[in-house]
Parts: structure tokens; sequence; C-alpha cells
């Protein structure tokens, strides 16, 4: 039996992922330059996540603020090039910790957490990047702000509060066709005139490509299953 070594794994998935990211920016008339592989690190082992920054990945997603503190905090100080991306809904009590952490917060989605984020950008004296979550499927056990709300809640969000909003991101419903959730985020993205897209994970990360995806985030195709519960 042969082991493969993290290190091997991650770099050739990447590639593979590349190669797609390649091939689906070119069917939209892109180049793969336009789109960022956001590598999507919660849960994953510490050996897979230094794999990773060994292979050259430099741009990583997690959706808890207190989990990627642990992982990410003395990592950073190796990796002044890092970017880190929170994709997990936050809490308002953790604005803080996440403004001082990451540097895209793409989960805003409410009128709450738009004062905190903006009182703790002050206070910490950094401006960070946001994006508008918008819960396309108008699901009820999602995070996300209506798409009816969506355009006048980011320029709201600009206005008001002063926050540097660049772009919008959506998870769909895992029992419904993605192409017409991102045609949507999309849609709206342009009317409120902002030009990031986050959409698409590991399943329909091409599909995302296709309709206009700046940003996709990818996880258990790039570092394989997670295994920490
Ligand atoms: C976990 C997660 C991903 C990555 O999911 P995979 O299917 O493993 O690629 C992407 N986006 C969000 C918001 C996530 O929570």
């Amino acid at each position: 039996m042969t082991t493969v070594s993290p290190l091997s794994s991650i770099t050739e998935q990447r590639d593979l992922i590349r190669a797609d990211i390649a091939a689906a920016a070119k069917a939209d008339g892109r180049g793969a330059d336009d789109v960022t592989l956001i590598a999507v690190s919660k849960k994953q082992p510490d050996d897979r996540i230094d794999a990773a920054l060994e292979a050259g990945l430099r741009v990583f997603g997690e959706n808890r603020v207190q989990e990627a503190q642990m992982r990410w905090t003395e990592r950073r100080a190796s990796y002044p090039d890092l970017r880190l991306h929170l994709i997990g809904p936050l809490q308002t009590n953790k604005a803080g910790d996440a403004v001082a952490l990451f540097d895209v917060i793409e989960t805003l989605d409410r009128e709450k957490l738009a004062v905190s984020l903006a009182r703790e950008m002050q206070k910490q004296n950094l401006e960070r990047e946001c994006l508008i979550q918008v819960n396309t499927g108008d699901e009820d056990q999602k995070a996300g702000i209506t798409p009816q709300e969506a355009v006048a809640f980011s320029r709201h969000c600009r206005q008001t509060h002063g926050l540097n909003i660049t772009g919008m991101m959506c998870i769909p419903p895992v029992d419904e066709e993605p192409a017409m959730h991102f045609a949507l985020l999309k849609t709206l993205a342009a009317e409120a005139g902002l030009d990031v897209l986050s959409m698409g994970m590991s399943g329909d990360y091409e599909t995302a490509i296709r309709f206009g995806a700046t940003h996709i985030r990818v996880g258990s195709s790039l570092f394989g299953a997670r295994p920490m519960a």
C-alpha cells in the first residue's frame, strides 16, 4: 500500500481545480486569473493546512471565528501575504475578533451586524472588506438577507456605516439547481454596483464560474473529506 503525502495530494488537487477554473472562466469569456480559489480549511488537520501553505496557497476560508483563531493566529505571522475570509455566520459579540483576524467578512446579512462591524473597524483602525450574504433560496434555516432587501442593504451599509462593501456571496439550497441562484446573485450584485461574487463550492464551482463567480470556496475537493467532526 502506498500512502500519499498531504502535500502531493493537495498539489495534485489544486492543479486539477486550477484546470477546471481556467476552462470554466474561458467559457465565460474570462481568464483563470479572474477567479480566486478560496481554500476552505475548516475542520482540517494541521498537516493538511501546512501542506496547503507549502503548495503556495494563500487565500483561506473559515466558518468559525474561534476555530480560525486557533488555526491561523500564529501561522499568520509567518505568512504576511495570507488572506483570510470568514464564510460562516457571525454573531455580533464576535465581531471584534472577526475584524482583528479576517481580511474579508463574507457574511454580513443584518443591520445589527453592520453596526458592530463598523464600530469594531473604527476602534481597531482597520478597514476590512465585506460581502453581503444573500439567502437566494429564501430558506428559513439559512443565514443571509433576502434577495428583495439585498441591494438596498448593501447601499445602506456603505452610506450609513461607511463599510467597504465589495460584493455578495450565496450558498444555494442543497436540493435545487444552483445555476439559477448564481444568476440571481449576479443580477443583484450588478444592480448594487458590486464586482465580487463569492459563489460555488466543491460540487458546483464550475457552474458558479460560468455564471460569473470571482471567488470560489472549495474545501473537500482540495483537502479531502473533513476528518474532524
Ligand atoms: C464548508 C463550506 C464551503 C466548502 O465546502 P466544500 O463542499 O467542502 O467545498 C464553502 N462555503 C461555505 C460557506 C462553507 O461553509
